[in-house]
């Protein structure tokens, strides 16, 4: 049994070894120690990285009892010296005493029980026993949660027996029932069975938020960060927060109402829009009509007009009078628009023939076709080549 010297000592950061077992683990040299302040993936927590004898260690694995160092390379030689990613570490060791302190939170003060967590490299979850827990209630759990954390009170892990639990009340019972089972004390607050790595003081937590939630059959699941990821996720929000501001020209306090304003303005800009567009669309179908009657293949560049408003065109006309319609616009967005009354023509081929021109994709049926692209500047000539085509030129 390799001896776990973060259950003592989760700081430790360096350390000597001797190696006891060699193999591959996921086709990569792997192997097992006399003892290891590694932390293997288990109970909610992910596994530490860092190196050994100067080889990364990309994996720890709990297989059999036995833990797994996976490396990038082999190491040779039995006494090695190795090393724990820190930053990697640390970061687990405050979304995992988090987690403890969020979980008694919730049971203090909405008497809800914990059921799992999930300590992620981006994100940490814990799912509780509850269908929906009020707003107001959550702010009150995390506003606890807080308290603890910046009360400092000290964190402590000790072995009790797993029959009687030395007598302790915990918070959750033991997969173990026999044998030593490790208990982690946040004084006067909470107490639990738990195999992980945690801080000395609450207070190394810094700060909890729970950020979203989500409904999973029976229960709910929280999403929240703590410590250094409380702090990237505050830099990254205030960043934002601050761009907007600056390009609304409005204070925080005020944003929500002047993007919410921006976007009931949008609204009714595109009703406007649609119709103006249908205004303009009526004399634009004369003109067609009249081409059509005299022409078997006409086609028009219409700048201004959107893909959809060039599809409402050619449906009307074609409906209408016989013939082959093409139809183009270069902006807003370069957009092209064939269909024909021909049924032995397949427009397809021509507009994948002359797509390339304005860099665009598309598609349809026989008798219609549409695509959009990039290039503003090919628009002309790929209706020009798509006439070319249609004439049989
Ligand atoms: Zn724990």
């Amino acid at each position: 049994m390799t001896e776990k010297l973060y259950f003592s000592n989760s700081y430790l950061k360096e350390f000597k070894s001797t190696v006891v077992e060699t193999g591959t683990l996921d086709e990569k040299p792997a192997l097992v120690l006399d003892k290891t302040a590694f932390y293997p993936t288990s109970g909610g927590q992910m596994h530490d990285t860092g190196q050994i004898q100067g080889v990364r260690v990309v994996d720890v694995q709990l297989v059999d009892n036995k833990i797994w160092h996976v490396l990038e390379k082999p190491v040779t030689g039995t006494q090695i010296h190795a090393k724990v990613d820190w930053a990697r570490r640390f970061d687990f060791m405050q979304q995992h005493t988090a987690f403890h302190i969020l979980a008694q939170s919730f049971q203090q003060v909405l008497e809800i029980k914990t059921l799992s967590s999930h300590l992620g490299e981006e994100f940490s979850s814990i799912d509780i026993d509850s269908e929906k827990v009020p707003a107001s209630d959550l702010d009150s759990v995390e506003k606890l949660a807080n308290d603890v954390i910046w009360q400092n009170r000290s964190v402590r892990t000790y072995f009790v027996d797993g029959k009687n639990k030395g007598g302790l009340v915990l918070r959750d019972q033991p997969q173990v029932l026999s044998g030593p089972v490790r208990c982690v004390e946040i004084e006067d607050f909470d107490l639990d069975p738990c195999g992980g790595t945690h801080v000395r003081y609450t207070g190394e937590v810094g700060l909890l938020k729970i950020l979203s939630r989500e409904k999973v059959r029976g229960y709910e699941r929280f999403f929240f960060v703590a410590g250094g990821r409380a702090l990237r996720d505050f830099q990254s929000y205030y960043t934002i927060l601050k761009d907007i501001s600056n390009t609304l020209t409005t204070g925080f306090d005020d944003l929500c109402t002047s993007v919410q304003r921006l976007i009931d303005a949008g609204i009714e800009q595109a009703k406007t829009l649609v119709k103006l567009s249908k205004m303009l669309e009526e004399p634009l179908l004369t003109d067609i009509f009249a081409d059509m009657k005299n022409k078997s293949v006409v086609s028009k560049l219409i700048p201004g007009f959107h893909m959809d408003a060039l599809q409402r065109l050619a449906r009307t006309a074609i409906k209408t009078v016989q013939g082959t319609l093409l139809l183009a616009s270069p902006s807003p967005n370069p957009c092209l628009v064939f269909t024909t009354s021909n049924p032995g023509m397949d427009l397809r081929p021509v507009l994948k023939q002359v797509l390339p021109l304005i860099d665009g994709r598309g598609g349809g049926d026989a008798g219609f076709v549409q695509g959009g692209g990039k290039n503003a500047a090919g628009v002309e000539k790929a209706l020009k080549e798509a006439e070319k085509l249609v004439r049989g030129e």
